[in-house]
């Protein structure tokens, strides 16, 4: 949380978070380069952030994404903060900054992100959409205090199960969660667009992503667009689903089954509204891997077919089709 002095300024010390010598502090991973991490507790630091989203709101923003939203609650582990204004706050409210500075910094992180969005909301005249970095999708003070998640996730936390799993309690919470993937793999970065959106995240399109190795990516786009494309085409559907408590089983027949499992296609249900949805995501980009035959147990209602990438996938025989297992494909049941 090193936000520059002002526009066109490359100094970083306004209103900074001190250490207990009275240095100012820096982020262990940008250490040296003079990136000085604010204090919350310091007017003239909130007063900055405040003008900062005004200015991007001034400029066309109409959301503002807050990064390094723990704050002072992550400076705790680099040293601060120990500036006169938290030494004054923490005298007032009964804090020990030697025993008990986690808990001060973590009343005042929540106290800040409060103001910060109170008096943004107040100066603009609308409620500034706010999003905030959560790292490893986590919930909690002081991420709940955003609209939103943003959150660069690893392969690992890719999988579908993994992904089906953490979006299950967002919806809970009625969290929104967007993401980015820290992989170059494209196969792997469909899958994770095609996952992410049918399970009612957002999935950031893959360019300039920061990878673990500090460097960026950025996909092709022929490999990636028409992905994109079809969320647009079925947004509506996707903002009205939600999770139920059945599964393929419920829909398909079990040749159907054993075949989605050998070509590796993964599968979603959803519901929304008086229709099932049902997500096959791909799993691979080898376009000449061969179509699954899809069938279906019982169904009831209209059946219908979309696909990402082919232009016109439809349902050819009575409760039965055909999907490409490189594709997103989804089956609609129901009025
Ligand atoms: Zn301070």
């Amino acid at each position: 949380m090193w936000p520059p002095d002002g526009i066109g300024q490359v100094t970083y010390k306004v209103g900074r978070a001190l250490d207990r010598a009275g240095r100012m502090i820096e982020a262990p991973w940008v250490c040296g380069q003079g990136w000085y991490w604010g204090c919350v507790n310091n007017p003239y630091f909130r007063r900055l952030q405040v003008d900062r989203v005004l200015w991007s709101l001034q400029g066309g923003a109409s959301v503002i994404q807050h990064d390094d939203p723990r704050a002072a609650i992550a400076a705790v582990s680099f040293g601060g903060c120990w500036c006169g204004y938290c030494r004054q706050r923490a005298a007032r409210l009964g804090y020990d900054l030697q025993s008990q500075m986690l808990a001060f910094q973590t009343s005042s992180t929540v106290s800040y992100v409060r103001a910060l969005r109170s008096q943004t909301d107040t100066a603009s005249g609308f409620a500034v959409p706010m999003s905030c970095n959560n790292f490893r999708m986590k919930l909690g003070i002081p991420h709940t205090l955003f609209d939103y998640g943003m959150c660069e996730i690893d392969p690992a936390d890719a999988d579908l199960g993994v992904l089906e799993q953490a979006y299950r309690q967002f919806e809970r919470m009625n969290w929104m969660q967007v993401v980015t993937l820290r992989s170059a793999d494209i196969a792997l970065n469909r899958a994770a667009i095609a996952r992410v959106h049918a399970l009612g995240g957002a999935m950031l399109y893959p360019y300039n992503v920061y990878m673990p190795s500090g460097s960026r990516f950025s996909a092709d786009a022929a490999s990636i667009a028409l992905l994109y494309r079809f969320v647009r085409a079925i947004g509506a559907l996707l903002d009205a689903s939600r999770f139920i408590d059945q599964t393929p089983a419920t829909f398909l027949t079990a040749d159907s089954l054993a075949a989605l499992e050998r070509a590796r296609v993964g599968t979603i249900v959803r519901r929304a509204g008086a229709q099932t949805v049902l997500h096959f995501v791909p799993a691979s980009s080898d376009r000449s891997v061969p179509p699954v035959d899809i069938s279906c147990a019982a169904p009831s209602g209209e059946l219908s077919v979309r696909s990402a990438e082919r232009p016109d996938p439809r349902v050819l025989q009575r409760n039965a089709f055909a999907i490409a297992p490189w594709d997103w494909s989804t089956l609609t049941i129901g009025a």
